[in-house]
């Protein structure tokens, strides 16, 4: 792999011949085998207009957005391929892994065991033990707790395999969301950026920060920001990465997970979907999950204070509520920040900030953030994808690029239905009016009065 200055060297010779393909797929694979993978995503849409159709090309463009868990993004760059018999196999391990992404398992089955079937060397041990029908607990009937797991055989996604990536993205790409930003920056940003300010006040850094807030609001894309604009590498952790079904293994896992967020530092160690690890002991039948739970409040505290130094923790929910109060004890996830379904201001932005390095008509960003009231961050970038991929096809069909224009973007909004933020809104205004004694969720009141 290239080091940093012959990756500066290879932009700079591709900015100079921004026609020559094998010059740019290059830097895009390079890019991508070092994990900048907002820079390798533009990168290979770019030589996917020199050479459209190219499975290689397609093949990386897909690969950057399921690792920047883009999975509606990869599904449709690969589409053309999917619907063609005998489309390349390596094709198809992706699209399994974009579709389970989606939750989509049996379909991601489907096209794992199709691609191997036809070619073995893609067989992908730890893909193939995430597709296999998942107990309703974490033990399958035919196994005993405190059974080992037979060796190899069910080892998940150990942490070591894992990408830690080195975010291209900062908050100039995270669009509205001032307060949210703010709140990031004096947490995460400031300790880091200035610990002499801090100490003079006897502060040191450290504790997470929880998100919360409805789906595809932007949390994940926060955290990822966050990382970015510190230059700290970034972890990001789904359910799938750390629960296993064999005792003591998810405990492991997150063992693992955090010591290798330490090997890494600075470091932005995110868990999405946290509930699930951090819900209420009580709530717990098994004991074994509360071992779980246990170990995660363990990690986070660290065997000393230096342990999770220069490792900032954040977590993303759509249920906070579910989370064990313990978790929010200081050094823990101490802060709590809502992250709010975009207003009309935010949703332009948000537009602007989806269609930077489109071939653009003079867009009204305005006009079609008017027309999308109850969407959310990734409700948009959906309306932006499909947009683009029309015109991609009229482009490539033309020869040349045609741009985009507001129409596109509102004829694609009119086709998606947005995620369900009003559901989520009227789930929450249960909590805030009855379950909020110690005022944790107060950010939330505001929004829930203005939708009733
Ligand atoms: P969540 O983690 O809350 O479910 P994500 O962070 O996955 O949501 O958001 C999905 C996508 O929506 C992101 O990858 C990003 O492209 C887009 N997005 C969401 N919010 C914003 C924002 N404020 N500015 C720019 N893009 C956003």
């Amino acid at each position: 792999m290239l080091d940093d200055a012959g990756l500066q060297a290879l932009r700079e010779a591709a900015r100079l011949s921004p026609d020559n393909l094998p010059l740019r797929r290059h830097l895009a694979e390079q890019l991508l085998a070092k994990g900048y993978l907002a820079e390798a995503e533009t990168e290979y849409r770019a030589t996917l207009l020199l050479s459209p159709k190219d499975p290689d090309i397609t093949a990386g463009l897909a690969e950057a957005f399921v690792r920047q868990s883009s999975h509606g993004a990869a599904l449709s760059a690969l589409e053309p391929f999917l619907s063609t018999p005998g489309y390349p196999p390596r094709l198809g391990i992706l699209a399994a892994r974009a579709l389970l992404g989606e939750g989509d398992v049996a379909g991601a089955a489907h096209r794992y065991h199709d691609a191997v079937s036809r070619d073995s060397s893609l067989a992908d041990p730890d893909l193939a033990a995430r597709l296999a029908p998942q107990p309703a607990t974490p033990y399958p009937s035919g196994a005993h707790p405190g059974t080992a797991p037979p060796h190899n055989a069910s080892a998940p996604a150990g942490a070591e395999d894992r990408e830690v990536e080195h975010s291209g993205v900062t908050f100039a790409d995270v669009a509205g969301m001032e307060a949210v930003k703010e709140a990031l920056r004096v947490k995460l940003l400031l300790p880091v950026q200035q610990p002499e300010l801090f100490a003079a006040f006897g502060k040191r850094a450290g504790g997470g920060v929880l998100l919360y807030g409805p789906p595809g609001a932007g949390k994940t894309h926060l955290a990822r920001a966050a990382a970015g604009e510190l230059g700290a590498s970034f972890v990001n952790v789904g359910l799938a990465d750390i629960l296993d079904m064999y005792i003591g293994s998810s405990e492991r896992n997150l063992r693992a997970t955090f010591e290798m967020a330490r090997r890494n530092r600075p470091c932005v160690l995110f868990f999405d979907e946290v509930d699930a690890l951090a819900a209420r002991r009580s709530d717990m039948r098994q004991a074994h999950t509360r071992q779980l739970v246990n170990q995660f409040l363990a990690e986070l505290d660290g065997v000393d204070e230096n342990a999770n130094e220069g490792v900032l923790v954040l977590a993303a929910t759509n249920a906070p509520w579910y989370i064990d109060v313990a978790f929010r004890r200081p050094g823990r996830f101490d802060q709590l920040v809502f992250v709010p379904p975009p207003d009309a201001a935010a949703r332009a932005a948000i537009l602007r900030i989806l269609c930077r390095n489109k071939p653009l008509a003079e867009m009204d960003f305005d006009a079609v953030a008017r027309t999308t009231d109850g969407f959310v961050g990734a409700d948009l970038k959906g309306v932006v994808d499909r947009a683009v991929e029309t015109k991609l096809h009229q482009s490539i069909s033309a020869g040349r690029p045609i741009p985009l224009t507001t129409n596109d973007l509102l004829a694609a909004a009119q086709a998606m239905r947005p995620t369900a933020v009003r559901e989520w809104l009227s789930t929450a205004r249960n909590y805030v009016l009855h379950a909020n004694d110690s005022g944790a969720w107060d950010e939330l009141i505001p929004w829930i009065k203005a939708k009733r």
